[in-house]
């Protein structure tokens, strides 16, 4: 462990993400993790505060310090402006999405999940190609989206995806598609993907799956899958789905990771239904904490930080309520923090 300080940005963003943000700096603090926090706001605070969803000074800290843990954004429905997400992984080419489910508290619905999603981040139908045609006086008659998948991106996310396979000794990819019915689309995703596998033949094995198949299949036989590689619009589906498999949304952290920038954040939304209510599980941006913590080596930091997390859950039985307890966001971040300062 080296003793360098990393400047990282920090975005509370919008509803519980101040909650959950102030949390997880708790918790970071009482290990001593050593990040140099410049904070910024993006979201519904950026509109607020600085009249823009994704300001320049935000961009501009990202660039300077090429890695950040962000609360969650929250994005208009229909109209407004577009996704701070998806820009944020455009402008930084944060190509993969990774997406950890394991089991943390035992007896719930499946035991001993343990998934990686990796998704691909800037293509396929989330590129934003949308417009309506008029017909006669209605203006938005028809709504037309398209999809892009390219093969360098393709290539680019499997050999990622095997890639990570291999370092962290797992055994099997499973490539999701829809190459069925999107023939060209989700084709050269599949076709580019199994030529990368070839390279991994003997080390990891390859499995394949049309996405509405593994979608029931994750349910029926989670076990079988490993780690997941698929397009964009299938990994924020699926990624759910799997989160779901581990006691839902509070437990999924997740990674956006570029050649040049990673960003960190829980795969959850903003939550406004329960936002400022002070009850928000603060468990996904905590291990997406760790996950950052492990990208500028220091697994030893990250692996107290999930260690206090397992120990305030399953020994001192502190639940939020959507894991079935009655503990608010401080109960269960004062239980981490004691664990993490004596562990
Ligand atoms: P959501 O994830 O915010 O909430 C879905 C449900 O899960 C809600 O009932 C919520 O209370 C619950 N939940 C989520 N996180 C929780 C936590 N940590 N603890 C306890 N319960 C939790 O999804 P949504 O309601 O569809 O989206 C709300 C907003 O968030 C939208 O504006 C959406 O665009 C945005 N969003 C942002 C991100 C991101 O920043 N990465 C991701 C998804 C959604």
């Amino acid at each position: 462990m080296t003793s360098q300080k990393h400047p990282a940005t920090l975005i509370p963003g919008d509803g519980i993400g101040p909650e959950i943000v102030d949390a997880t700096l708790r918790a970071l603090d009482a290990l001593g993790a050593p990040f140099e926090w410049e904070t910024c706001v993006a979201g519904m605070a950026g509109v607020k505060d600085a009249g823009d969803p994704l300001p320049r000074a935000t961009l501009d800290s990202i660039h300077r310090t090429q890695l950040a843990l962000k609360g969650p954004l929250e994005t208009p429905i229909g109209g407004g402006y577009r996704s701070s997400n998806v820009r944020l992984r455009q402008e930084f080419k944060l190509f993969a999405n990774v997406r950890p489910a394991k089991t943390l508290i035992p007896g719930g619905r499946y035991e001993n999940i343990d998934i990686v999603l990796v998704r691909e981040n800037l293509e396929g139908l989330y590129v934003g190609f949308e417009h309506y045609i008029p017909i006669g006086s209605d203006e938005q008659a028809v709504a037309i989206g398209s999809g892009v998948n390219t093969r360098v991106g393709s290539r680019r996310i499997a050999e990622f995806a095997y890639d990570y396979a291999e370092k962290h000794g797992r055994k099997k990819v499973t490539i999701v598609h829809k190459a069925n019915i999107m023939k060209a689309l989700t084709g050269i995703f599949l076709e580019t993907s199994r030529e990368v596998s070839k390279g991994y033949e003997g080390r990891v094995a390859t499995d394949e799956r049309i996405v509405d198949a593994c979608a029931m299949q994750l349910v029926l036989n989670p076990w079988q899958f490993d780690v997941i590689v698929t397009t964009n619009l299938f990994g924020d589906i699926l990624s759910d789905e799997i989160a779901g498999l581990v006691g839902g949304l509070g437990m999924a952290p997740g990674a956006n990771i570029g050649q040049h920038a990673a960003i960190f954040e829980a795969v959850h939304g903003s939550a406004p239904d329960i936002a400022g209510k002070g009850v928000a599980n603060p468990i996904a941006l905590m291990l997406a904490a760790a996950m950052m913590l492990d990208h500028v080596g220091h697994q030893e930091l990250a692996g107290r930080l999930r260690a206090g997390i397992d120990g305030a859950l399953n020994v001192d039985g502190v639940r939020t309520r959507d894991l079935g307890g009655k503990a608010d966001t401080k109960a269960l971040t004062d239980a981490i923090v004691a664990r993490v300062k004596n562990g």
